[in-house]
C-alpha cells in the first residue's frame, strides 16, 4: 500500500492511532471504549504511532 500522498498518509495515521488496545488480551477496541469488549478489562492503551520514513 503506497502512502506517497501526504493527505492519505495523514488519514491512515489518524485511523491507526484512533484505537485502543487491550493490555490484557490485545483486542482492538473503539477509541471511545471504557473497557475491553473481549475480556472486559479497563487496562487499555492507545495504539502507538509508528512513523517510519524520512525524518522520523
Ligand atoms: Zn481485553
Amino acid at each position: 500500500m503506497a502512502l506517497n500522498d501526504p493527505v492519505k498518509r495523514k488519514i491512515v495515521l489518524q485511523r491507526v492511532l484512533n484505537k485502543l488496545i487491550c493490555r490484557k488480551c490485545g483486542a482492538i477496541n473503539s477509541p471511545r471504549a471504557k473497557k475491553c469488549r473481549r475480556c472486559g478489562s479497563r487496562n487499555l492503551r492507545l495504539k502507538k504511532a509508528e512513523l517510519r520514513g524520512k525524518g522520523a
